[in-house]
């Protein structure tokens, strides 16, 4: 039996706690059946927190978070919390959790299971067997950098309208150097190649960032395999042959956009999870939140047709970046894969090929099925 690993779940709102259920059956699993032993507790975020504590993250919450080794999130929001206040709204408790953790290094992985290689917007033969991790800095950058804002400017003929709108890209050493750290930690564990996306062409702030990812590269990973890449070309380059990268490390900015493309390469919203990472704790781990990238899917949450997936595969990262389980892992995205193969779809994944509708119970349980018969 390990040491028992601590682990805040928060399911949030709309479709979150369906898709949180079919979690914790998972994690009964591992713990019935691999000899780990999770120390698990339950909490409330987004407006279910608002429900009951009149705001998006409890203080006590807040504070779970920063002791526990882990946290598992749902999803949150909802029409009903609309017209809150912006402080009050339930992605607030979300980004709480970001900044108070100091989460800089956002992991999205974009991995194609075969069975469902049609779903994805480009050729089958381009990305089956798919498997990138793009690493996004995302507490620093154009998003945070001073100075910012929209001015009055002088009206003159070349500006008509008169104003001017500002945003900093500004990026310290040591915030380039600690996500590139996280970037190689990670490839060193997977197929041990990093590539680094800027505009060092164009922007200062891409050469330094170039500078300090060959820096750490040079002084502290020399046995990981290191590119740079133009952050244009990265794009072209992920559409084109996506299956050359391993691990993708970049700014915030173009992080966002990267990593929204790459997901599209899978196929579906309820197929892909993150993780978000920050400094490493006294335990050697590092602050950990996982969730789906999914929302709270108000328009069929309490139908029973949300795609657990997402959920799940975020605990699967669990296991391999804060619990060092990379076997357990890999079995769990084995289970998943089976599962998809047999021709298991929630609504979601019902397209090209057809296949067995379920439910979101029934997928989660066939998940646990599979991995029964791997025992
Ligand atoms: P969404 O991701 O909730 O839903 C987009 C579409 O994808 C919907 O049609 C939904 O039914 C479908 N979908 C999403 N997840 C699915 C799953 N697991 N299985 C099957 N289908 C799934 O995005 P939205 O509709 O733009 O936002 C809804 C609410 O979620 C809003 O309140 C928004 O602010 C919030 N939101 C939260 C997060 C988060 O918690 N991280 C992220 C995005 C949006």
């Amino acid at each position: 039996m390990t040491a028992p690993y601590s682990l805040l779940v928060l399911p949030g709102d709309g479709i979150g706690p369906e898709v949180m259920a079919e979690v914790v059956k998972v994690i009964d699993w591992f713990q019935a059946n691999r000899g780990m032993s999770f120390d698990v507790s339950h909490d409330l975020v987004g407006g279910s927190a608002y429900d009951k504590h009149g705001v998006p993250l409890a203080d006590e919450t807040m504070a779970k978070a920063q002791q526990v080794d882990a946290v598992l999130l749902g999803a949150v929001g909802g029409p009903k919390y609309d017209d809150l206040d912006f402080s009050l709204k339930p992605e607030r408790g979300l980004l709480r959790l970001r900044k108070e953790m100091d989460l800089f290094a956002n992991l999205r992985p974009a991995q194609c299971f075969d069975a469902l290689a049609d779903f994805s917007s480009l050729k089958r033969e381009v990305v089956t067997g798919l498997d990138i991790l793009i690493v996004r800095e995302l507490t620093s950058g154009i998003y945070f950098g001073e100075p910012r804002g929209i001015h009055d400017d002088n009206n003159t003929p070349e500006n008509e309208g008169g104003r001017v709108g500002i945003n900093t890209q500004r990026y310290t050493s040591g915030e380039i150097r600690r996500v590139a750290r996280s970037a190689f930690e990670l490839a060193k564990r997977r197929g041990n190649r990093v590539c680094s996306m800027e505009k060092a062409n164009v922007m200062e702030s891409g050469i330094l960032w170039r500078e300090e990812v060959q820096w750490v590269h040079d002084n502290e990973y020399p046995d990981v395999e290191l590119s740079h890449m133009y952050a244009d070309n990265g794009a072209m380059q992920l559409v084109r042959n996506p299956r050359q990268f391993d691990v993708i490390v970049t700014d915030n900015l173009f992080g966002d956009l990267l990593s929204d493309a790459a997901a599209m390469l899978t196929g579906s919203l309820g197929m892909l999870p993150s993780a978000s990472l920050g400094a490493p704790m006294e335990n050697g781990r590092p602050k950990a939140l996982y969730e789906p990238v999914h929302g709270s899917a108000p328009d069929i949450a309490g139908q029973g047709k949300a795609n657990p997936i997402a959920c799940i595969l975020s605990f699967a990262m669990a296991l391999r970046y804060s619990f060092d389980q990379g076997d357990a892992a890999a079995e769990l995205e084995r289970a998943v894969e089976k599962v998809l193969a047999d021709g298991a779809r929630t609504a979601d994944l019902m397209g090209p090929g057809g296949g067995t509708p379920v439910s979101t119970s029934e997928m989660g349980d066939r998940i646990v099925a599979a991995l029964s018969t791997r025992t």
